[in-house]
């Protein structure tokens, strides 16, 4: 088919153009049939046109025009003239002219839609997703994807002009472990044998530090096999980067300089380097998490001095067995009737509290169902340790276990910040959260495992404690968190293979587990590598937080739902008997339960 390709696109033309001969092509975006004269709203990336068909300049092709419907595609060549006045639109960028159309082809029909192109859609996800590309059209999704594209852009100028080198890691990898299941890829030639998808691209960074290249970077996919979680997704995106003979402040710096980079040319948002830093344990006693939100206050106290020998047994027992007492001051709130107070404790308990004490500053005196257990100088230092006014609510979990409660604290902070709207949706607060441990021990299986990847170095002075007392050894790993969002992790790497085997050794890989999954990476330590260390961010994440939004599936054109089906594709999906036997695969007929 052959059609008049554009001059201009359907954002661009200004008073400045007026009598200028043009061709626009785009979509119908909205039709207005006003008996004699037919106005179209003509769309595409770039923004909407008004387009006018008036029987007395074209009968024919006024007459042609009664056929267009919503999201037709077309050509149309016109003459650019000012509106009439007082029908100028303000909020359009092309607001004061429109084109008089002398010629229009139609390049495509469409079917009625299921559902309208408009930013404010009321369709359920689900449907958006399958039918993607219609929501793509939309102008907001559009700008989440334009956001995005030039995050990509910052990307690329930062860490070229910081002297890095974007190389492509391999898709089909060894595993890497990182704490998820792998996503498998079976090999025909090699029966029997699979490849996993990388969920991260981790040894093949240290080894490319091992290579000599001082100073990588990849935007890159990642894949991990998780149990459904609200907003992850199967594959996501990490900024991924990795630089030699460095200690951890240089990794700060340069992440510093590329997130003040984009938020100052992605969304013309001014940042203040270098950005605060707070201890994992300050993070816990503060705000409960170690990703805390310090777009609002509302911090935790401990209280255990001032209840450990009060005589109140829930609070002076958490606080001798090693747990603590703690909680926070929410402004203005005694007004809270006993049913808010109840839906709090039940809210608290989800968040695995045992219970929720709750204290009311009224004029005369603390009232709260514990308060004739504590004595009056007790209930008043707790007040004073709190910060709390006249007409405040004090909310208090008591746990022996200490990170127990400290969580709880921290998730209801987190719940009430929300509810309240205490984040001012214009801010950001920016940090890193410093010395992990460097273990967790895991109960159920009874070893220890990384807090965040077994390449991740002890810090030098915690090195002897690791075999006396693993719980101890902090690592030297930082996150970077965002808005109360983990948008990056990273660590400084061991580079040594006899403390890598050490480490292995110590999470309870067996000699030849070891040789089998990280052989080639131990094996690479022994030629010359240098120190070394890195990070990466979510990409993904990183997009959301810069548009205002909590779901990442709105800054990724193609996600999957939380179930990890692409509706749109119908992925995953059977595939016929003979695939799988080239790839010398059965699936096994469904277990029955017993
Ligand atoms: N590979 C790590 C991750 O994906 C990041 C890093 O340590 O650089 O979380």
């Amino acid at each position: 088919m052959t059609f008049t390709k554009r001059t201009h696109n359907c954002g661009e033309l200004r008073t400045a153009q007026i009598g200028k001969t043009v061709t626009l092509n785009g979509w119908v975006d909205g039709r207005r049939d006003l008996g004699g004269m037919i106005f179209i709203d003509l769309r595409d990336r770039w923004g909407i046109t008004q387009v006018t068909f008036v029987p007395q300049h074209n009968a024919e092709v006024h007459e042609r025009a009664h056929e267009l419907r919503s999201e037709y595609v077309l050509s149309i060549t016109g003459t650019v003239q000012g509106r009439p006045e007082g029908q100028e639109n303000k909020d359009m960028a092309t607001g004061e002219i429109e084109i008089l159309v002398d010629e229009f082809q139609i390049l495509n029909r469409a079917e009625v839609l299921p559902f309208e192109i408009e930013d404010e859609v009321e369709a359920h996800e689900d449907l958006r997703l399958k039918y993607r590309y219609l929501d793509l059209r939309r102008p907001l999704m559009q700008k989440y994807a334009m956001l995005r594209s030039s995050v990509y852009q910052v990307v690329h100028s930062y860490f070229a002009e910081h002297d890095f080198v974007e190389v492509e890691t391999p898709t089909f990898i060894k595993s890497t472990p990182e704490g998820a299941r792998d996503f498998l890829v079976p090999s025909r030639i090699h029966r029997g044998k699979f490849y996993a998808l990388p969920q991260s691209p981790q040894m093949y960074k240290q080894i490319l530090m091992v290579a000599g290249f001082d100073r990588y970077v990849q935007i890159v996919k990642c894949f991990r096999d998780e149990d459904f979680r609200a907003d992850r997704q199967p594959e996501f995106t990490q900024i991924d980067l990795e630089m030699s003979f460095v200690t951890a402040e240089d990794v700060y710096a340069i992440t510093e300089g590329l997130v003040a980079r984009m938020l100052k040319e992605c969304i013309g948002y001014d940042v203040q380097t270098p950005f605060l830093r707070m201890s994992y344990d300050d993070a816990m006693e503060q705000y409960g998490t170690d990703k805390p939100d310090l777009r609002f206050d509302m911090k935790l106290v401990p209280l255990n001095d001032l209840v450990v020998n009060s005589g109140f047994k829930v609070f002076a027992d958490a606080a001798q067995k090693g747990g603590t007492v703690t909680g926070f001051c929410v402004k203005g709130k005694a007004e809270y009737s006993r049913k808010q107070l109840d839906e709090l404790t039940e809210v608290a308990k989800k968040f695995g509290a045992g219970g929720l004490v709750w204290m009311k500053v009224e004029a005369a005196e603390m009232k709260s169902p514990v308060a004739k257990f504590l004595s009056p100088e007790i209930l008043a230092q707790i007040q004073s340790a709190m910060g709390a006014e006249e007409g405040d609510l004090l909310l208090i979990v008591a746990d022996a276990d200490k990170r127990k409660a400290q969580k709880a604290a921290g998730s209801l902070r987190l719940h009430l910040g929300k509810e309240l709207g205490l984040c001012d949706p214009n801010k950001h607060a920016l940090l890193w959260v410093v010395d992990f441990p460097m273990f967790a021990y895991n109960e159920e299986e009874g070893v220890w495992e990384p807090e965040h990847h077994a390449f991740t170095s002890p810090k030098a002075e915690d090195i002897e404690k690791m075999d006396t007392d693993p719980g101890a050894v902090r690592a030297d790993c930082y996150d970077f968190v965002w808005n109360g969002n983990e948008a990056a992790s990273g660590s400084i790497r061991i580079h040594d293979s006899a403390m890598q085997t050490k480490i292995f050794e110590r999470l309870g890989l067996s000699d030849e587990e070891l040789q089998e999954k990280f052989g080639f990476l131990v094996e690479s330590f022994k030629y010359g590598a240098p120190p070394h260390g890195g990070i990466a961010l979510g990409l993904d994440r990183v997009v959301a937080i810069l548009a205002g939004l909590t779901s990442i599936r709105e800054v990724i054109a193609f996600p999957k739902t939380n179930t990890a089906l692409s509706l749109m594709d119908g992925s995953p999906s059977m595939v016929d008997e003979r695939a799988l036997k080239d790839l010398h695969l059965d699936i096994r007929k469904e277990e029955k339960k017993p």
